[in-house]
């Protein structure tokens, strides 16, 4: 469904990714485990068209994503500061992506609030995000990259703002909509248990590189290099 073909970025003279390799399939949820700095971020702004490859594609079923329009794209994108319209209530921040997409308020705002009752905030769709807790405002952000149906969603370190429990909460309820909705998702963390406990497959990232793309299993129990066995070993 998704490649990425051997993908370098530089950023001056500094390589933050080197030929990157990887295919992802239609419904998987896949996690870009590693260290800070590791490249995560960058191949995941590279995937969603926000930053170019120096060299290197991605394709989406087979078409390289720069000559894809955004809204061909079809991409849901939700970062760890979540960045919410502060003067939108919730119901009309899950509904911008619609508003964008030319659908009219009544029908967009009926199906943003459908979608905030999915992430389990029925009730709260006439909030402000000051109104709401960070879980909630989370919850908030999830729905409006989901609202508009799309194929692939890229969610980076969405959970790193939040405490231990709510982050256990949110876990779940990601892999809950997000086998709902059997959207293929790539999921951003550096922390190992949460990989080890979401994902489908796990690519390990170390200075630019794939160490190991494989199940949690296989990255626990036949780790590829010592790094692998080293990162995922330690929090054990
Ligand atoms: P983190 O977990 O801290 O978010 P990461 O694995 O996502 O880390 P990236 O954000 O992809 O790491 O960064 C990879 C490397 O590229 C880092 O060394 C970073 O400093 C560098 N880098 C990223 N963006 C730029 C930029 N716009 N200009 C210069 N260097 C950059």
């Amino acid at each position: 469904y998704l490649q990425i073909n051997g993908v370098t970025k530089r950023f001056g003279d500094f390589t933050a990714l080197e030929k990157v390799d990887l295919s992802v399939e239609k419904g998987e949820f896949v996690t870009f485990l590693g260290p800070s700095g590791s490249g995560k971020t960058t191949t995941l702004m590279i995937m969603a068209g926000f930053e170019k490859a120096t060299h290197g594609d991605v394709l989406i079923e087979g078409r390289s994503i720069s000559r894809l329009a955004p809204h061909e794209r079809n991409i849901g994108i939700v970062f760890q500061n979540y960045a919410l319209f502060p003067h939108k209530t919730a119901a009309e921040n899950v509904y911008f992506p619609l508003q964008m997409r030319g659908v009219g308020k009544a029908d967009g705002l009926r199906r943003a609030k459908e979608m905030l009752d999915l992430v389990g905030l029925s009730g709260m769709a006439e909030r402000y995000p000051k109104e709401l807790s960070g879980g909630q405002q989370q919850r908030v952000a999830l729905a409006r990259a989901l609202v508009f149906e799309p194929s692939l969603l890229l969610l980076d370190e969405p959970l790193g703002a939040l405490d231990k429990n709510l982050r256990e909460q949110m876990q779940i309820e990601i892999k809950r909509i997000q086998r709902t909705l059997g959207v293929t998702t790539i999921f951003v963390t550096h922390d190992q248990s949460e990989a080890m406990s979401m994902s489908d497959r796990i690519v390990v990232f170390e200075k630019g590189r794939i160490e190991q793309a494989a199940t949690p299993l296989d990255i626990y129990h036949r780790p590829k290099t010592k790094f692998v066995a080293g990162f995922v070993g330690e929090s054990n």
